[in-house]
């Protein structure tokens, strides 16, 4: 048979006319109040502390003056329950005039002890939906910030950890903890997803670096972590209702970013 027929040549490879095949993702996860909660915790610290100062100042008043010593402290403590322990002594030291007593400083004390000592209680869905995730050969990593002490047993407690190839416990969540990151586990950034409920830490940074996020907002979110705006970032930022839906995302964006 001449070979200008068309008959004669091979049929196309199969790899060239089938459709795109999924490709699997490097996907992140915070871990407070996107694994475990964490923020109610808070929540109830900070109502405990309104309580102690209530004689001196009402709620509000007391709330906005230990988010400004949290706020001016952050650089020098970090994320965190210490932190917040350390701020919560100071604000009521000012708001006091010097006169907290030391059974109240014992009590501000035991708010921050509290909340290092808390058993870890894990999100719905969590252990089955990492599972799934890893069954479908996605690579898991754990991104958190926080007392590194407390983070560590957190992971530890949670029995989660055998999912992920490394849990990162950083000072920062931005765009240049997220770029190390991901050059350290040779991700590159349109191949890596970040599942959070922070839009500041877990969105926004990794949206700049040109990688996908699905946001899950928890029922309760401290003042800091909030974005004035929703990030606009057509086919790259999602949101989602539960971790239940993040499977079927994950298996959407692994054939689309595999095409
Ligand atoms: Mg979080």
């Amino acid at each position: 048979m001449p070979e200008s027929s068309s008959s004669a040549l091979p049929p196309a490879p199969a790899v060239a006319t089938r459709p795109s095949q999924p490709a699997p993702l490097t996907l992140g996860f915070d871990a407070d109040d996107t694994l475990w909660h964490n923020e109610t915790l808070f929540a109830s610290a900070h109502q405990k502390f309104h309580a102690l100062l209530a004689s001196h100042h009402d709620p509000a008043t007391v709330e906005r003056a230990l988010y400004a010593t949290e706020l001016r402290n952050l650089p020098l403590y970090g994320y965190g329950a210490k932190g917040f322990t350390l701020s919560a002594i100071e604000t009521a030291i000012e708001l006091t005039g010097g006169r907290v007593s030391s059974s109240e400083l014992h009590a501000l004390l035991a708010l921050g002890r509290d909340i290092l000592a808390h058993p870890v209680e894990l999100l719905e869905a969590v252990p089955d939906t990492l599972a799934a995730l890893g069954a479908a050969g996605h690579r898991m990593l754990l991104i958190t910030k926080g007392d590194l002490r407390h983070q560590e047993r957190k992971i530890e407690a949670s029995g989660l950890a055998p999912h992920f190839l490394a849990a990162e416990v950083v000072s920062e969540k931005d765009e240049a903890t997220y770029a190390r990151l991901l050059r350290r586990h040779g991700v590159a950034p349109e191949r890596f997803l970040m599942v959070g409920n922070s839009l500041r830490s877990d969105i926004a940074p990794v949206l700049a670096l040109g990688g996908l996020a699905a946001h899950i907002p928890y029922p309760l979110t401290w003042e800091h972590e909030k974005l004035a705006e929703l990030p606009s970032a057509p086919g790259r930022f999602f949101t989602l209702g539960s971790i239940r839906e993040l499977p079927a995302l994950v298996a959407r964006l692994a054939v689309a970013e595999g095409a």
